[in-house]
């Protein structure tokens, strides 16, 4: 079929996730027909290079042979396999006992979900469950970071806190509270990481008294924040947080669904601080967006805690495609990539590069800010540069990025507050970088 003729039908019917439903009508879509490597080609015979992975989950590039086969052979021979009444598969047992493996040492679970939203849930309705069945019903508020992001699932948008997700959507918030997001650049106390970790910590142990230590199940954090722009947060804030929240008696849930899998260097991010969270939430990089998949990690205690709730009655949470055997197979060679297969090796072999590319573009006028960590990075955009003061949101700066960007051949995404994340695949070769920063540099002088 034509482009224009699939832009129209896409106008009229194809509703898309996160896009102002009227404006996009307007723009029309741009249809991705293939892949490879760090590299998309459009319908329209452009060929993309892609600094965002897809949507921070392609860590591995497009048309990895091996995972194609493991697909197609799963898919051969068999399809599904519920997971329901006690049948499984053995890409899902095979990929639960890796992702124990290689996950810190607390998690001793494993539930399979098809993505990170509903693992957020997941990881909530588990929680819930964890309280009642510790006799503590009281026990059900939930603690989040300003511009924390946690998917949108009805209970998990409630822990998202992006405004957009929220607007007009009713999200159920009685029960979820926000601190602060530590974010150097913006902080008052800027970048003294040790005043920074101090303002966290602090303001979680208030929320946590203001709330009553015995009504809070959890905190709820990304090692850095992701769609909120990505903030990083300085070298041990996750270890302070997590050694809060065990001081307080409050689970510590850690959601990797971006920073996991090679994404900042290590494979998680909580293995760089030796942290040991009670819950982990992952997804993306998981089946590097080859299928859909994500997952939820729990410790002994918390699983023994729910298994022991109900001797009669089965724990009734669950979904059609969860350990799904195709998303398994695809798993498993995922996982077999970032480690023999040397993703996990070159994307730490690449990361410097990247992070000092970054780095000069603070030298542009336009570039308030540079941040990174591994593969994950942003520049910030001020009128400014002294003041930080941000551009009036009437220029829809970030709109007219990417519009520019596109013509300029490079996909990343341009956040709403003029952030421009980036989050290039474990795959990039240095001439790769090299172009990225080549071409982000002309999209920057062309907005000047
Ligand atoms: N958690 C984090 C940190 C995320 O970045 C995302 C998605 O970007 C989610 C959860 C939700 O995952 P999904 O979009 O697969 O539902």
């Amino acid at each position: 079929m034509q482009n224009t003729a699939l832009v129209a039908l896409d106008r009229s019917h194809l509703i898309h996730p996160v896009v102002n439903f009227r404006a996009h009508e307007k723009r029309g879509v741009t249809i991705l027909e293939s892949g490879h490597g760090a590299y998309l080609r459009d319908k329209q015979g452009n060929e993309l290079l892609d600094a965002f992975s897809g949507l921070w989950c392609v860590n591995t590039g497009y048309g990895q042979e091996s995972i194609i086969r493991a697909a197609t052979e799963q898919m051969t021979r068999l399809p599904y396999a519920t997971g329901y009444f006690h049948f499984g598969s053995e890409p899902a047992i095979r990929l639960a006992a890796q992702m124990i493996e290689l996950t810190p040492a607390s998690l001793q679970h494993i539930y399979f979900t098809l993505g990170g939203s509903d693992a957020i849930d997941t990881a909530i309705r588990y929680i819930i469950h964890h309280s009642n069945s510790l006799g503590l019903p009281q026990k059900k508020h939930f603690i989040s970071l300003e511009r924390g992001y946690h998917g949108s699932s009805l209970m998990g948008s409630g822990l998202t806190a992006i405004p957009s997700f929220h607007l007009n959507f009713d999200v159920p918030t009685a029960n979820q509270h926000y601190i602060a997001s530590p974010y150097p650049y913006r902080n008052p106390v800027g970048h003294d990481a040790g005043a920074v970790i101090q303002g966290s910590t602090d303001a979680l142990r208030a929320k946590v008294q203001q709330l009553g230590a015995d009504n809070v199940a959890a905190f709820f954090c990304e090692p850095i924040q992701g769609s909120g722009g990505v903030i990083v947060p300085p070298a041990g804030w996750l270890k302070a947080m997590s050694r809060t929240c065990r001081e307080l008696g409050i689970l510590f849930v850690v959601d990797e669904v971006i920073t996991g899998f090679g994404r900042t260097g290590p494979l998680f991010a909580c293995e760089a601080e030796g942290v040991e969270p009670d819950l982990m939430t992952v997804a993306k990089g998981l089946t590097a967006g080859y299928a859909p998949m994500g997952a939820v990690l729990m410790s002994d205690a918390v699983y023994n805690v729910i298994a022991d709730s109900s001797p009669d009655s089965p724990v009734g949470h669950g979904q059609t495609y969860s350990a799904h055997p195709v998303s398994a197979a695809i798993g498993l060679e995922a996982l077999r990539l970032y480690h023999e297969g040397g993703l996990l090796a070159n994307g730490q072999a690449v990361a410097p590069h990247f992070e000092q590319g970054l780095r000069d573009l603070m030298q542009h006028p336009l570039v308030g800010d540079a941040r990174s960590k591994g593969l994950l990075g942003a520049l910030e955009l001020v009128a400014d540069k002294a003041s930080k003061r941000r551009f009036d949101p009437s220029l829809k700066l970030s709109e007219r990025i990417a519009e520019i960007a596109y013509r300029h051949k490079l996909i990343f995404r341009a956040f709403g507050d003029n952030a421009l994340g980036f989050a290039p695949a474990l795959c990039y070769t240095d001439a790769e970088l090299n172009l990225l920063f080549e071409r982000l540099k002309a999209i920057l002088d062309e907005v000047l």
